[in-house]
């Protein structure tokens, strides 16, 4: 297993749509397991192959229930919706405001080309239908809300750090 680096958006890679998988070879069982590494490396819930410059219909989601593999993924029922703040590993320290169903079943193969379905709602419906918007060429930020803001750490230490500078500035 290997760390793969991950195409940042403005990568013409991440334009383009991906190709069908028809079976797992060797390499592609590495790729997978390298899009888990690298996803875990990078903190994000979701990767999909583009993002490591490999333009095959193949994504990995974590949304903290273990990895799951989703090769050839397809949406087949969505409904609801959710607006909310979404995150891209090929965006980094950036976030926006993204509508999308709140519920969705997507039928797609596991890593041993398995047919499965998988439902989900709110965070993970949110990361399957990103991840499947890449393997058709799209990066979140074409649909986002507004502006794309900074990432804001909710880190109690940081928090206090801030305040004191601010108390201190208050003195000067
Ligand atoms: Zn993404």
């Amino acid at each position: 297993m290997a760390i793969r680096q991950i195409r940042l958006d403005g990568d013409e890679i991440l334009t383009k749509k991906c190709r069908v998988v028809k079976e797992i070879t060797p390499r592609q069982e590495e790729l997978i397991n390298d899009m888990i590494e690298t996803m875990y490396d990078a903190d994000g819930v979701g990767l999909a192959a583009p993002q490591v410059g490999v333009l095959r219909r193949i994504a990995v989601i974590d949304v903290g229930e273990g990895p799951i593999v989703l090769v050839n993924p397809e949406v087949i029922e969505a409904d609801g919706e959710q607006t909310g703040q979404e995150g891209c590993l090929s965006v980094p320290g950036k976030v926006g405001i993204v509508t999308r169903p709140n519920h969705v079943k997507v039928k797609a193969y596991n890593e041993k080309m398995e047919e499965f379905e998988i439902e989900g709602e709110e965070l993970l419906a949110r990361a399957l239908v990103h991840e499947i918007d890449h393997l058709d060429g799209h990066v979140y930020t074409e649909i986002v809300e507004g502006d794309l803001m900074d990432v804001t750490y909710e880190n109690p230490e940081e928090g206090e750090e801030e305040v004191n500078a601010s108390l201190s500035d208050d003195k000067q």
